[in-house]
């Protein structure tokens, strides 16, 4: 379980982009950030990162483990950003097992987990292809498939459908989700499209003015959505 908080962010000159909020997100669970533009879904998600550093008061717990002061490093969560940031000129394998070279594991354990991540990811007829040599898609399950290679306790996804093509992100949507609970990895997603939330989540949390203004099932929020907001927010979306 990852246990967030009072989790507030200031940002030097006063802009308050998160109030105090908790969560609570359960071992194997997806749950979607969810909000307009500037909400601050990112901010929420750096923190818990441990890019950001939140205003102090704050508590970040993963199965007990207080992980508040630690650095990004120690706290093992895998990122996926919007822009994938692929290494071009390598291959795929070598995307992928970068990360577990730096962690300086054996050469044959690096290459039994680059494989199954590989595999998982459904990219074995890619694998020794250059990422310039891939279509949009493509680099972004290396994407994934290099943020899952180091096992993260909690994987961190920040708009990673948002710089593809409509007809492959609602394709990439349904793999994603298919591919997360494949790992049974604890996720957070954060993206600002209805469509892509209630397909992938498990729980969703409508963000609106740096607050949660309701966290709950896709089903429960379209059928009572707390606020007007969370109301317009979600109402088109199922
Ligand atoms: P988007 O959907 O556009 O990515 P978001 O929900 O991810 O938006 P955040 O990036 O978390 O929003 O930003 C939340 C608020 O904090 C915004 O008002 C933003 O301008 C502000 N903000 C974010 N980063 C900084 C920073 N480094 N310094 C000052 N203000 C910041
Ligand atoms: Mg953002």
């Amino acid at each position: 379980t990852l246990m967030l908080a009072n989790i507030a962010k200031t940002f030097p000159g006063g802009v308050r982009a998160l109030h105090s909020t908790d969560l609570e997100i359960a071992r194997g669970e997806i749950v979607a950030l969810l909000g307009p533009s500037g909400c601050g879904k990112s901010t929420l998600l750096r923190i818990v990162a441990g890019l950001e550093t939140p205003d102090p008061g704050a508590r970040i717990v993963f199965d007990g483990e207080d992980l508040t002061r630690q650095s990004a490093e120690t706290r093992k969560m895998g990122m996926v950003f919007q822009s994938y940031a692929l290494f071009p000129n390598m291959s795929v394998r070598g995307n992928i097992g970068y990360g577990l070279k730096m962690q300086k594991l054996p050469k044959p354990e690096i290459a039994r987990r680059v494989d199954e991540v590989i595999a998982l990811c459904r990219l074995e007829a890619y694998a020794d292809r250059a990422i310039t040599a891939l279509s949009g898609g493509q680099r972004q399950r290396v994407a994934l498939a290099r943020a899952m290679a180091p096992r993260p306790r909690v994987l961190l996804l920040d708009e990673p459908l948002s710089a593809l093509d409509a007809a492959l992100r609602g394709q990439l949507r349904t793999e994603l989700a298919l591919l997360l609970r494949d790992f049974g990895i604890t996720a957070i997603f954060v993206t600002h499209d209805q469509d892509e939330a209630m397909a992938i989540a498990d729980r969703v949390a409508v963000m609106s003015e740096g607050r949660v203004a309701q966290i709950g099932t896709p089903e429960a929020l379209y059928r009572k959505p707390a606020t007007g907001f969370v109301a317009r927010f979600v109402g088109n979306a199922m």
